[in-house]
């Protein structure tokens, strides 16, 4: 198995993309911690599903834009189950409005849960894995961070300062022996496309070269390339499973 012993923080586990990386790292031998907003009844639904495979599961509803919240569950996490290994760094909303529409309001809830949830969340971790000389940690960026969307301004410059903070972390971090990268994934079917406007949806997919959304699980299998055994090359990088969205 290629995370046998490892112990993962996955934010924003209880679904989705989350979902399917706790249960792709917990299949590979894993234990995983994972937080998640309102979110209990699902939660506990995928902490059963990874205590099935024999591995062992902590979840808590946290909102990763409050830093002493997320600094609290990291510590709770790295008490219980153990040192944390690999942080997938993935937790994430939108809202989606003309550039004209949005207010501070909506700028700030952005860039707090993404930017800066993510930004703190690695804060959390890093110390421990920079002492340990050991650690991997993932952020989840999105296609949207590289070539921007339409009513999507504040989400794709969050996601672009992602990428950004990934490039920028790794050159503290690699010689310390911890790897950071980021994963950008093109348009995936969960929860949070399924509020897309339908004639939004099928332009989406007209415009694709693969004709189709993603599955959570094409994500979860790029996480754990990046964070099992083959993924020890991998410093600053974006890998972008996008069904040709963006080539590059
Ligand atoms: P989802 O809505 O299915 O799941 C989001 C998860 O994050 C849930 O577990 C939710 O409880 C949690 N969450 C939301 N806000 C949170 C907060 N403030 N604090 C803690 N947890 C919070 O969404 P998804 O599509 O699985 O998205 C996961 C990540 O992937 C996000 O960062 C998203 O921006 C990114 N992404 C998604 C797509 C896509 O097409 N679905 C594409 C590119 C990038």
């Amino acid at each position: 198995m290629k995370l046998a012993g490892k112990i993962a923080l996955v934010t924003g586990g209880s679904r989705g993309i989350g979902r399917a990386t706790a249960r792709a790292f917990a299949a590979e031998g894993a234990d995983i911690a994972f937080c998640h907003l309102n979110d209990d009844v699902q939660a506990e639904t995928v902490a059963a599903e990874i205590r099935a495979m024999g591995r062992k599961a902590l979840h808590r509803p946290v909102d990763v834009s409050d830093i002493k919240a997320g600094k609290s569950f990291a510590e709770l996490a790295a008490g219980v189950l153990g040192p944390i290994d690999i942080l997938f760094n993935n937790a994430g909303m939108n809202i989606r409005k003309p550039f004209e529409a949005y207010t501070e309001d909506d700028f700030d809830r952005i860039v707090s849960v993404h930017l800066k949830g993510m930004f703190f969340m690695a804060q959390a971790v890093y110390p421990a894995m920079a002492a340990r000389g050991a650690g991997c940690i993932i952020n989840v960026a999105s296609q949207r961070g590289l070539k921007g969307a339409p009513n999507s301004a504040i989400y794709s410059a969050a996601k672009a300062g992602i990428m950004g903070f990934t490039r920028a972390l790794s050159w503290e971090a690699a010689p310390k022996g911890v790897r950071v990268n980021a994963i950008a994934p093109g348009p995936i079917v969960t929860d949070l496309t399924a509020t897309m406007e339908e004639a939004d949806r099928q332009a989406f997919i007209a415009a694709l070269p693969v004709g189709r959304f993603g599955r959570p699980e094409e994500i979860a299998a790029t996480a754990l390339l990046l964070a099992g055994p083959d993924g020890g090359f991998y410093v600053g990088a974006t890998l972008s499973p996008n069904g040709g969205d963006v080539m590059y």
